[in-house]
């Protein structure tokens, strides 16, 4: 392991002796999880259509003006993702904080500074790879987002998706998780494995999210597992 890579570990306080461990194994559940595009055309009729045809500069501007959910009245701006286009990884986050709200970008706050650690630990800079969240805009008091807001945005999600088209998806905490795959099994069951997820099978890992990990540190070990099966999906041949 690179010096670099043993100073990230370290700033994420994750002792090094646990990356000795084997290998996670990759688990391969028999059903793929179904797109988004399908779990929000049952949500909200008629919503899935227009953002599924548009380019990414369009669903920008479409996202920039939406008002569809009661949000909008109390964002400062939305929230649309950053990152790289045609990225390899995509991650996939909850909704915009306080943060996130003021400045317009997803995950940067102090979350989104351990994100970009955990994500450096895995030779990826933030830069590499495309971060959008669940939500476009904050829910007050960072509550969590109702099921209709999530079905409302979730079109938008779901071309960004598909316009990155990446080789993996990295769903982080319980919401995204439980979202992404339609399920409310607890985050514990859902990572630590390989899903493939949407019509095209894109292997999706969840992990926990940076926020939680802020505060229960002695799971950033855990997490630093799931970050390893990325890695390892990211490795593989084409
Ligand atoms: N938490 C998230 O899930 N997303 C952000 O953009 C910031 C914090």
């Amino acid at each position: 392991m690179s010096d670099q890579r043993e100073q990230y570990l370290e700033a994420l306080g994750i002792p090094l002796w646990k990356l000795k461990a084997a290998p996670p194994t990759i688990v391969q559940p028999a059903d793929t999880v179904a797109p988004l595009e399908v779990v929000a055309t049952h949500l909200v009729a008629g919503a899935a259509t227009a953002p599924a045809a548009m380019g990414w500069d369009e669903l920008a501007a479409a996202v920039s003006v939406c008002t569809k959910c009661a949000l909008h009245a109390t964002r400062t701006q939305t929230v649309f993702g950053v990152g790289r286009r045609n990225a390899d990884l995509l991650v996939i986050g909850e909704a915009p904080g306080a943060d996130e709200d003021r400045q317009g970008e997803p995950f940067v706050g102090r979350a989104g500074q351990l994100l970009n650690s955990m994500l450096r630990a895995i030779g990826l800079p933030r830069s590499e790879v495309y971060i959008a969240n669940i939500l476009k805009c904050r829910p007050p008091n960072n509550r969590d987002p109702q099921p209709d807001e999530a079905g409302t945005c979730t079109p938008y999600l779901a071309r960004q998706i598909a316009l990155v088209n990446p080789r993996a998806v990295l769903a982080v905490g319980r919401i995204a998780a439980q979202w992404l795959l339609q399920t409310d099994a607890p985050i514990g069951r859902l990572r630590g494995r390989v899903v493939p997820y949407g019509e095209a099978g894109t292997p999706l890992v969840v992990t926990y999210h940076p926020a939680y990990l802020l505060r229960s540190p002695l799971a950033k070990a855990t997490a630093w597992t799931d970050l390893c099966l990325v890695k390892d999906l990211l490795r593989k041949p084409q």
